[in-house]
This record gives structure tokens, C-alpha cells and sequence, in this order.
């Protein structure tokens, strides 16, 4: 019997850092490779104001964002990568391949697929803390702009975003009193010293209209158990999120998917691997070692 034949050496499953890190060390490797992204190559780059952390000079993240897809570019040029605008929906580990089957059921085949699909974020309805009593929609913080900010602004949560939206933004001088559950905590420390911010630590959060006038009434329960409630102008969401983990993954208890269980011939690699280490530089790392993992693993015993 001969060697199966596979619509691609690897796909690599999102566009991210992670996953274009994945696409350009395959490309090292001489590895053939289909991208599958649903959305804009660069992910969750396209939201990052300020961009401090990553090598490179780059000092927002659409311009990486826009350095990445030129790289795809180039590889798709040199014909060592197709990129295919495509949602894919679940992943499957066999001995002799990986299937990747699309939203609309079309199957991909390959050595390996290296699942890079990062986080989504979570709603109120996802959180156990919050609790809406009307249709409530909390647009996200990290598309704010301060001056739409007028009056009294509230976010819900406090995660990573809001250093990143502070330092976007040196000159926005509105007060956000940030309504912070105990896991946020470890999470405000480093903003907690910009006096433009208020911590609220909070059990709990009920969300609801006022009985006259505009905005939001924003009822807290403090840790102690007291209650007190505000009048909000506007409530910015900041809650955190999600992994975007695709079915047949193996996935944790809190859902994120763990490579070292996963099939030896799925690899996961960024933001879907794990709530912590969420950056730009572990990803770019993890998409790239997730491909040397498969190589070392696959490639050199045939
Ligand atoms: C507001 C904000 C600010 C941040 N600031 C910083 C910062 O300053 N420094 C820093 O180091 N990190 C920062 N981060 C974190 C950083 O953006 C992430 O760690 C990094 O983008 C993770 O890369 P990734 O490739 O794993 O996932 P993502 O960037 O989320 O990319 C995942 C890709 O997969 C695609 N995808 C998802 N599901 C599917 C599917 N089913 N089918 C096909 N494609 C799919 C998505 O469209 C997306 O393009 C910030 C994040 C946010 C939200």
C-alpha cells in the first residue's frame, strides 16, 4: 500500500500569529500547506491600540497584522501555501491522517492540522457574576473611543485589555471604574496605579434600565456582601475569553485544549492552548514549534 495522498502536508487552522508562525516554518521545512481562516489574516491583532511586548518595532498591532499577511503573500506566491477564507468546524485524528471538515462540508485532509483559533469573547451571558435584566448589550472596551466616553463609564471585568486600552489612549481623561470578580484580580494589578482607573471588587452584577432617565442601573454586590448600585452613562465589556476550540478536540475542564492530549497527529498551538500564557511572542513561538513537533515526529520517519 502506498502512502495516502493528502490535500496538503499541514493545514493550519487560523491566520493569527500563531497560525502564520505555523505557515512560515512549514514553508522552512518544505511542507506543503493549506490556511483556513474565517476571518482577516492577523486575528485578534487588528484589536491591539498599542503594541509594546513584540519584537519588531511595531507599535500597534494592525501594522504586524499587515506584515503577516504579506508574509502569506509571499508564501502563497512562491506556492509553498494556499490560504482558503473558510470557517472549519471540527478536527479528527487518524492513523494515517488528519481531517479537517468545513462549515459547509467540505473535508481536508493532511499529515497534520495545527489548530490556531485563539479565543473568543465572552458575553455577560456567559459569566456567572453577571446577571442582565434587559436586553443588554455591552459594546467591547477595546474598541472605545474616549471621546464618545462621556459621563460615568463602568467596565465589566478586568482583563488584559484594559492596560492595552490605557496606554492606546495617554490622552483619554475619563474615570473608568472597572467592576472587577476575584479572578481578575492577579489581572488589574498592573493598571491599578493609573489614576484614571477605579477597582470595584465585586461578588456579583445585576444590569438592568433605570426606571427614568438614560443609561444603565449597575446593582453590586461587594465581596462583604453589602449592596450598592450606580447610575452608569455607559457599560463597556472587558470580561475576558473564550477558547474557540473546534469539535474532536480534547478540551480541559475550563475548555482550552491542552496539546499533550490532543491525537499525535493534531497540534494546537496559541491562545487555544491555554488561558495563560496569552501573547503575541507564545504564540508566534507555539504556531512554529507545533510544525517542528509534526516534522520531528512524522516527517523524518518516512
Ligand atoms: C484587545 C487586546 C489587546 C491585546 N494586547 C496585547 C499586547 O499588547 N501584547 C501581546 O503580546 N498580546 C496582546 N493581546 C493578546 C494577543 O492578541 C493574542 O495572544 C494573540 O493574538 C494570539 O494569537 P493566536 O494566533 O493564538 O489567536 P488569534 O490572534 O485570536 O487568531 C486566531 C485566528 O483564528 C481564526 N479562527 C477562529 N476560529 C476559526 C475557525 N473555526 N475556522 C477558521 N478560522 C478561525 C480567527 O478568525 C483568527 O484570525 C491582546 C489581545 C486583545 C484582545
Amino acid at each position: 500500500m502506498g502512502e495516502p495522498r493528502y490535500d496538503a502536508d499541514v493545514v493550519v487552522v487560523g491566520a493569527g500569529p500563531s497560525g502564520v508562525a505555523a505557515a512560515v516554518m512549514a514553508a522552512s521545512l518544505n511542507l506543503r500547506t493549506i490556511v483556513v481562516e474565517a476571518g482577516r489574516v492577523g486575528g485578534k491583532l487588528h484589536t491591539i491600540g498599542a503594541l509594546d511586548n513584540v519584537a519588531g518595532n511595531w507599535s500597534n498591532g494592525p501594522q504586524l497584522a499587515a506584515a503577516l499577511t504579506a508574509d502569506l503573500e509571499r508564501l502563497t506566491k512562491a506556492g509553498r501555501c494556499t490560504l482558503v477564507h473558510a470557517t472549519a468546524v471540527s478536527v479528527r485524528g487518524l492513523d494515517d491522517r488528519a481531517e479537517l471538515t468545513l462549515e459547509k462540508g467540505d473535508l481536508m485532509t493532511a499529515q497534520a492540522v495545527v489548530v490556531a483559533t485563539g479565543v473568543a469573547a465572552l458575553t455577560p451571558s456567559d459569566v456567572d457574576w453577571v446577571t442582565t435584566r434587559s436586553a443588554f448589550i455591552a459594546p467591547p472596551l477595546w474598541r472605545a473611543v474616549p471621546q464618545d466616553l462621556a459621563g460615568r463609564t463602568y467596565v465589566l471585568g478586568g482583563d488584559r485589555p484594559l492596560g492595552t486600552w490605557l496606554r492606546a489612549h495617554p490622552e483619554a481623561s475619563t474615570t473608568l471604574h472597572v467592576l472587577c470578580p476575584p479572578a481578575d484580580d492577579y489581572k488589574v494589578e498592573e493598571v491599578k496605579r493609573d489614576e484614571r482607573v477605579r477597582i470595584v471588587p465585586v461578588a456579583h452584577v445585576a444590569i438592568a434600565r433605570p426606571t427614568y432617565g438614560d443609561g444603565w442601573l449597575v446593582e453590586v454586590e461587594q465581596r462583604a456582601g453589602d449592596r450598592t448600585s450606580y447610575v452608569a452613562t455607559t457599560v463597556l465589556s472587558n470580561l475576558g475569553n473564550k477558547p474557540a476550540a473546534l469539535e474532536g478536540l480534547a478540551r480541559g475542564e475550563d475548555g482550552y485544549c491542552p496539546p499533550e492530549q490532543q491525537h499525535p497527529r493534531i497540534q494546537i498551538a496559541g491562545d487555544l492552548r491555554s488561558a495563560r500564557y496569552q501573547r503575541i511572542s507564545t504564540s508566534q513561538g507555539s504556531g512554529a514549534e507545533a510544525v517542528l513537533a509534526h516534522y520531528y515526529a512524522t516527517a523524518l520517519q518516512t
